[in-house]
């Protein structure tokens, strides 16, 4: 009787020198949504299109080759068409990502051939409808315009001129 007293005791003591010395600590938590903090560089949160910073437009010649190797069939592209001739034109008409199928495992970016994808730290991507979650190719370009966003290529870290990226590329490339 007196040791399950003993022990008990002992038992509330050391819970409560727990508590007090996790009240002083500093939280490791933040008050969200009030405080937002900056996601830690290489986080990779859906893919964006990317634009060219020479000529203005997108990198992407709508080869198609990112739709085929998508496991969940999360981007549909359609190709523009020259009205005149008929010919196919090498840039996307459409270029939608459904991201509510998007598992977010890059391998539309490493497949890419023309660097025109790259994976954005995007975080708060939520919707209430479903079909708010489809990207045009406007939305993938104003995410790659204002999140910071990397490439990785065969597990590699590309270089980026995106002015966000944090990656910066190396002095003698500038
Ligand atoms: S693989 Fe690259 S260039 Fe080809 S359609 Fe996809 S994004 Fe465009
Ligand atoms: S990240 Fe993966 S699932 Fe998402 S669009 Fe690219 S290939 Fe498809």
């Amino acid at each position: 009787m007196v040791r399950r007293l003993l022990r008990a005791a002992r038992s509330i003591v050391v819970s409560h020198a727990i508590t007090l010395r996790e009240m002083l600590h500093h939280p490791v938590t933040v008050r969200y949504p009030e405080v937002r903090e900056r996601a830690p560089l290489g986080s990779r949160d859906v893919p964006v299109l990317k634009v060219n910073e020479g000529s203005g437009l997108l990198n992407c010649t709508s080869c198609g080759l990112c739709e085929r190797a998508c496991p969940t069939s999360a981007i549909e592209i359609v190709q523009a068409v020259d009205p005149v001739s008929g010919r196919r034109r090498s840039w996307p008409e459409t270029y939608d990502l459904h991201y509510d199928h998007c598992m977010v495992c890059n391998i539309c970016v490493e497949v890419c051939p023309f660097d025109a994808l790259e994976m954005a730290a995007v975080p708060e991507l939520a919707a209430y409808c479903i079909e708010d979650l489809t990207y045009d190719k406007e939305d993938l370009v104003d995410l790659w315009k204002t999140a910071r966003s990397i490439r990785i290529h065969d597990g590699m870290l590309m270089p980026t001129r995106h002015p966000q990226a944090g990656v910066a590329l190396p002095e003698s490339e500038r």
